[in-house]
């Protein structure tokens, strides 16, 4: 037998089954071809569209060295920094990151993108930092619930939305953050954009494109 140059992690939404992911080093595919049948593959499970993926980052136990993100090239957004680097998941990297027969719990966020249509990103988090009954830092059960998750999908999906949020929100986020909090408040979507849950507004508050307090009640007290 050859020695496997394969490697197998197990991804699921949080309370349902896994599925497995296989990445094959010797199967002929570019570093790029590899990386978007990881981006097809979390579609097929999750029902966000591809083109509305931004990036996806893996959330690894701390004596691991890597950490990276990976840009989905098939995203159709305005896009923040560089998405074409074609050889970013090549194994050296990928093998720094991950090791045969990790899980991760698939975990999704939305936001709107700088030419106002709602995105959403992924974060593969190890099950080392899953608490299988509560909410932890890391991993929120009401956030990552399927209804949440197919909540999310349904939303950048929602042309007549989009359109809306096209038409509201002025045209730059700097500057307006305060208004872009109010339109999303006035359609309903806020409370998909930031944390559903106590437990996650700090790390939420940190990782948002705006301020929370900035679209709060309770801060103006
Ligand atoms: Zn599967
Ligand atoms: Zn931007
Ligand atoms: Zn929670």
């Amino acid at each position: 037998m050859p020695p496997s140059d394969k490697v197998t992690i197990k991804v699921k939404i949080l309370e349902e089954e896994y599925h497995e992911i296989t990445i094959d080093w010797s199967d002929g595919q570019t570093a790029l071809q590899r990386q978007q049948s990881v981006f097809r593959k979390l579609q097929s499970i999750t029902g966000i569209p591809i083109e509305y993926s931004y990036f996806l980052i893996f959330a690894i136990p701390e004596e691991r060295v890597g950490w990276s993100v990976f840009y989905n090239s098939d995203f159709k957004l305005k896009s923040h920094g560089t998405l074409t680097d074609d050889d970013r998941f090549n194994k050296e990297k990928v093998m720094s990151i991950i090791e045969n027969g990790d899980e991760f719990i698939i975990c999704s966020d939305l936001r709107c993108s700088d030419d106002k249509h709602l995105y959403c990103f992924y974060t593969l988090i190890h099950t080392d930092f899953l608490d299988e009954t509560d909410c932890s830092e890391a991993i929120c059960h009401h956030k990552e619930s399927r209804a949440f998750t197919n909540r999310r999908a349904q939303l950048v999906a929602d042309e007549a939305l989009n359109g809306q949020l096209n038409c509201l929100l002025p045209n730059n986020r700097s500057g307006n953050e305060r208004e872009w909090v109010n339109i999303y408040l006035r359609l309903n979507i806020y409370q998909f954009i930031v944390a559903v849950c106590k437990q996650h507004e700090p790390f939420r508050q940190e990782n948002s494109g705006f301020m929370l307090e900035q679209g709060d009640s309770r801060a103006r007290g």
